[in-house]
């Protein structure tokens, strides 16, 4: 089993496995395949297998890829979730579905005023850095409350003025530093989960008519997917499992 298909359906009975152990619906999470490195064609292999949620971590490489890819654009759903600086979020704004890696307010600020108006509103979720680890980006947890509050008043601001909401609020992601067996993996994904559940409370009181959109835990790779669907995500992130090894670190 080492064609495209055959991981595609490997990696979909992990998911299928955890979603039993976790006593989920195995429709509740979303695979979402991480091409980064891959060239277009390799993206055209997984589609052709089946696969429509692809994510990118390098905003130039991925812009590339969904170009050379346009004949399948409406067909495939793009999630960025590589991290985003302030100045390149207008080809992002006008290029993905999702962004999972917004860090600041500035940010989605920006991704929402760019987003154009023809388009359904960009998926945002909030990247928290939940090992605290310096080399990740992120959001700290203990600031995670804040941001949601003040992202979500930017929305609610944006929409009284253009009647357009340029984004959707939809959740938290997370890297969680690696960790060894199961028991040590789902700690950061429990906790995850516990901030998550908080900030949707605190959204529910300030902002309820968000509250509904703010339903996304994008956390678990390759490695640690079981871990992190046994602690509720609903999208996990894979690419080597997909894809092979990468040969550049990314
Ligand atoms: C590369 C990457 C993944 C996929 O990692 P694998 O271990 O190859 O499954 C998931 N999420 C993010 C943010 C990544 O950068």
């Amino acid at each position: 089993m080492n064609s495209v298909i055959g991981k595609l359906q490997t990696v979909q009975s992990r998911i299928a496995q955890a979603c039993r152990a976790a006593g989920r619906p195995v429709d509740s999470v979303t695979l979402l395949a991480v091409s980064k490195t891959f060239p277009a064609e390799a993206v055209r292999e997984v589609f052709a297998a089946g696969q429509r949620e692809f994510g990118e971590n390098y905003v130039q490489e991925a812009l590339d890829k969904i170009a050379t890819l346009a004949d399948l654009r409406s067909q495939i759903t793009w999630h960025l979730i590589g991290p985003l600086q302030s100045n390149k979020t207008r080809p992002v704004a006008e290029a993905f579905d999702w962004v999972h890696s917004v860090d600041r307010l500035k940010i989605a600020q920006r991704l929402s005023e760019q987003r154009p108006a023809g388009l359904p509103p960009l998926q945002l979720c909030l990247q928290v850095n939940i090992s605290g680890e310096a080399s990740k980006s992120g959001v700290a947890p203990e600031a995670l409350g804040d941001l949601v509050i003040a992202v979500a008043d930017m929305i609610s601001a944006q929409r009284d003025g253009s009647g357009l909401g340029g984004a959707r609020l939809r959740g938290v992601m997370c890297i969680p530093e690696a960790a060894g067996d199961e028991a040590a993996q789902r700690k950061p994904f429990a906790d995850m989960r516990r901030l998550f559940g908080a900030a949707r409370d605190r959204l529910r009181g300030h902002a309820p008519d968000q509250a509904a959109d703010f339903d996304t835990l994008s956390m678990g790779m390759s490695a640690d997917l079981k871990a992190a669907i046994l602690e509720g995500a609903t999208i996990v992130r894979v690419g080597s499992a997909l894809f092979g090894a990468r040969s550049a670190p990314a």
